[in-house]
């Protein structure tokens, strides 16, 4: 089997950031949405977890402000469709 990989950009502990061949994400859980994300943004909790001012785990995927398209919904997901543009925050909600 080949693993399928997407590029992301991963922290590898204070100040040592990389853009890394990750396994694309699949559905684990039925609510799970899975994104194509089409633009991102730097965050100040990105520099801070770069520059090793917090106690996160490593090595670990950074960003978490994005826009992007469903590519793949869970089963009890209702809200969203495949083909939907969306943009995710660490403050939005789905109303
Ligand atoms: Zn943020």
């Amino acid at each position: 089997m080949v693993l399928k990989t997407m590029k992301a950009l991963v922290y590898h502990g204070p100040g040592k950031i990389s853009l890394d061949d990750v396994p694309i994400p699949t559905i684990k859980k039925p609510t799970d949405v899975i994104l194509k994300v089409t633009l991102s943004a730097i965050c100040g909790s990105d520099i801070h977890i770069t520059e090793g001012h917090t106690t996160v785990e490593y090595p670990k995927i950074v960003g978490h402000e994005f826009c992007g398209e469903v590519v793949e919904i869970g089963t009890e997901v209702s809200k969203l469709a495949v083909g939907d543009k969306v943009a995710v925050s660490c403050s939005s909600r789905i109303y």
